[in-house]
């Protein structure tokens, strides 16, 4: 999930908000974000002043106008161009500053209304712009663009900065958190005093002006390397292929991978020829199938290499660098290291808790991986391939390995699969839980011809609820992964304000008239983006930088990996995984067959993204000693026993999460932390009536998904729940044994 950071800088309100999931597919933050959190400020400091154009920018430039059309307005998607971006973000930031500037020197004394409430008002068009900027980024990123990106970052850093750094902003803010007044508002209101107070504090607003005159080149400087870390990702995703010409090197692959590959192909003007891209969509499934050990191998070292080749695009150094600057940030912070500053106000609150969790799943999934092995072992043995396993066969040999125990072919699936049908399903089990109807319509500006838009609304009272864009295939210029953004938030305050959302994929598209066909892991990531729209549809709270999903990060992926479970329920199966040719439902035999092999590999799954969490949080406890990654990467994962036949979901090089911004930052942790809730609050259903129980959902909208930041997370869990969350959940989802961990019994909510 992207974050941005908002408007008032302070606030943080995370304007683009947006939600990778690593559970599915892959994630990945914006590559050029801002930075802050979701909820946290960006800490930020401030130091060259963000200059007011001289001339003000034209009116003329669209993206500076309110929304306008349908749906109390919409982004103006038909009008913009490249060369609008800085200009229409240095009149903005100039207005904001304006703002904030008023409210600082205001006379009459600080008071909620005054201060807070004014921050909450000021910047909308700065966040206007911000989100088109964002959404720039991570789907329209060309040459051009990425110009723009390099230049404004450092400039949008400096501009946060300033905003926090304003003392007599701060002034105000500590004043209406002090005050008597303050127990006289209510609780939604108590809770944004304070977040803005803590977020204010966080930032550095306490520093002397020689420290916050270094925190905020700090803050420029890691701006920049956000930016040409993603870029240089990119680059490699872009550049790097398998290209074939001879049809005995697919041997062994479906159809439809033999299609895409020919269709990546032509769009690269080599018809008749084969492309395999350098991403997860398409090596991942590579990997799976190729009969070709020699290409197998090929394509696992170009993936695993992006961002690690050496020469101008490698990433060693800048995350050397990453490393240096944010612990000596953390130290002028007053904390001891950069982890201990990110998790202050998450739920896990410290790193000792979130490590203490990774560690009770680490060892029991790191077991499941060499039984996992070793029957793969056996099976290459039995076909007499006179082979180790090694990283580029993990894939493979586990479909082999599916198929001879569980009778389940991932290709007998698939069939069923139809993204627009799964479509529709998410449609009708966001009608069941929420009580949502979805409509498509024309009548909104798209950014690209592939982006569909619906119009949400209230099933029994038709009453508006907000906007959902769709925009699921992939191009170049758009990042991997799949991820949710919040356009604009809900809100009620000064006027009722009703929610834009978007989902983000990455699927592969089909011939014209042709069903695009998905995995189904796929499926429980278009339903995990899902979960976040709904997540932002939901919300229904007054102030909008405690809406939506502008949660914390450890909380956040809790919602959409919660609805990965309706994938699978019966009704979701029968009426819409209907086969495309035949129209016939998936046969129940294999459903039950999907359902025997839920636990399979789930260690592979587990220690490929918990040796990255672990990597990720390790390099952020290191405190200023500096680090060479690919040692760190390499010594640490020899500490933890990392198996060698598999490797980080993500190496530090390509860890996007991680470089590409502050926000998942020692955060990585956040998916398994999640998982804990999720696993456990979908009990809450299983123990009742069933994944559609009207009870449990109404329970789970009042207390989780319409509730925003306006409350504790761990009060709103409670209060869905009525107790706090087990892990035992997550370790039967998983099919570790819990006895074979220490973790105590709500562990997750104890300060
Ligand atoms: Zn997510």
């Amino acid at each position: 999930m992207r974050a941005a950071l908002n408007r008032t800088g302070a606030l943080l309100v995370t304007i683009v908000t947006m939600s990778g999931c690593a559970t599915a597919p892959n994630p990945a933050p914006s590559p050029s974000t801002p930075a802050p959190a979701a909820v946290e400020t960006t800490n930020t400091m401030n130091t060259p002043e963000v200059t007011v154009p001289a001339t003000p920018a034209p009116v003329t430039n669209p993206m500076l106008a309110e929304w306008t059309g349908p749906y109390g307005g919409v982004p103006p998607f038909d009008k913009i161009r490249v060369e609008d971006f800085k200009p229409a973000l240095e009149a903005s930031m100039a207005e904001n500053l304006a703002e904030i500037d008023r409210i600082a020197n205001d006379p009459a004394p600080p008071n909620f209304a005054n201060t807070i409430a004014a921050l909450e008002d000021a910047g909308r068009t700065f966040g206007r712009v911000e989100t088109i900027y964002g959404i720039w980024s991570s789907t329209m990123n060309d040459d051009a663009f990425s110009a723009v990106e390099s230049e404004m970052e450092p400039k949008l850093a400096a501009f946060y900065d300033q905003i926090t750094q304003n003392e007599k902003l701060f002034k105000r803010i500590e004043a209406v958190y002090n005050s008597p007044e303050k127990s006289t508002l209510t609780p939604e209101q108590q809770r944004l005093v304070w977040l803005n107070y803590t977020n204010f504090v966080r930032s550095g607003a306490r520093l002397d002006d020689a420290s916050k005159k270094r925190l905020s080149e700090i803050n420029q400087e890691l701006a920049g390397y956000f930016t040409k870390f993603s870029q240089n990702v990119l680059h490699d995703e872009q550049t790097g292929m398998l290209v074939f010409e001879n049809e005995s090197d697919l041997a062994g692959l479906p159809q439809s991978l033999r299609d895409s590959a020919a269709a990546a192909a032509s769009s690269r003007k080599m018809p008749g020829k084969w492309v395999i891209t350098n991403t997860r969509s398409s090596v991942a499934p590579f990997l799976t199938y190729s009969d070709r050990r020699d290409l197998r191998e090929k394509a696992w070292r170009m993936f695993v290499d992006r961002g690690d080749m050496g020469g101008e695009y490698d990433n060693n150094k800048i995350i050397t660098e990453i490393l240096r600057l944010r612990a000596e940030r953390a130290k002028l912070l007053g904390y001891p290291t950069h982890a201990h500053w990110r998790l202050e106000n998450s739920m896990a609150k410290t790193p000792e808790r979130a490590m203490e969790l990774m560690e009770a799943v680490w060892k029991p999934a790191v077991a499941r991986v060499h039984e996992e092995v070793r029957d793969m072992q056996q099976l290459a043995n039995k076909e007499g391939a006179k082979i180790t396993i090694e990283p580029w066969d993990y894939r493979y040999y586990a479909e082999k390995v599916r198929k001879a125990k569980y009778d389940l072919d991932q290709n007998e699936v698939k069939p069923y699969l139809q993204l627009e049908k799964l479509r529709e399903g998410m449609f009708w089990v966001a009608g069941q839980l929420f009580n949502f109807n979805f409509t498509p319509v024309t009548n909104v500006p798209v950014y690209q011809p592939d982006v569909r838009v619906w119009e949400v609304t209230d099933k029994t009272t038709g009453r508006h609820v907000g906007v959902w864009y769709f925009d699921p295939y992939a191009r170049p210029g758009k990042r991997s992964g799949a991820w949710m953004n919040a356009y604009r938030a809900q809100e009620r305050f000064n006027g009722d304000v009703t929610t834009i959302v978007s989902n983000n994929a990455n699927f592969v598209k089909g011939a014209p008239g042709e069903p695009v066909l998905i995995s189904w892991d796929d499926a429980r990531t278009l339903f995990h983006e899902f979960g976040h729209a709904l997540h932002g549809l939901s919300s229904n709270v007054t102030y909008p930088s405690v809406s939506g999903t502008r949660v914390v990060r450890d909380y956040v992926e809790f919602p959409s990996q919660l609805l990965e479970h309706w994938v699978s329920t019966p009704e979701v199966l029968q009426k819409f995984a209907l086969h495309y040719q035949t129209g016939e439902p998936i046969p129940q035999a294999l459903v039950d067959r999907i359902k025997k092999a839920s636990t399979f590999n789930q260690g592979f799954d587990t220690v490929e993204y918990l040796s990255s969490a672990l990597i990720d949080m390790k390099m952020h406890l290191a405190g200023s000693t500096p680090i060479d990654p690919d040692k760190f990467e390499r010594e640490t994962l020899a500490e933890l026993g990392m198996p060698k036949e598999l490797v980080m979901r993500h190496r530090t090089p390509q860890f996007l999460h991680v470089f590409s911004g502050d926000s998942y930052s020692a955060g990585y942790y956040s998916y398994l932390w999640s998982d804990v809730l999720t696993a456990d609050a979908y009990g809450a259903f299983t123990e009742a009536g069933g994944p559609y129980d009207p009870a449990v959902a109404a329970r789970l909208r009042q207390n989780i998904f319409s509730v925003g930041n306006t409350i504790d997370p761990a009060e709103g869990y409670r209060a869905f729940r009525g107790r706090d969350p087990r892990v035992e959940a997550l370790m039967e989802k998983r099919g570790f044994s819990s006895n074979n961990n220490n973790a105590p019994r709500q562990r997750m909510t104890k300060q």
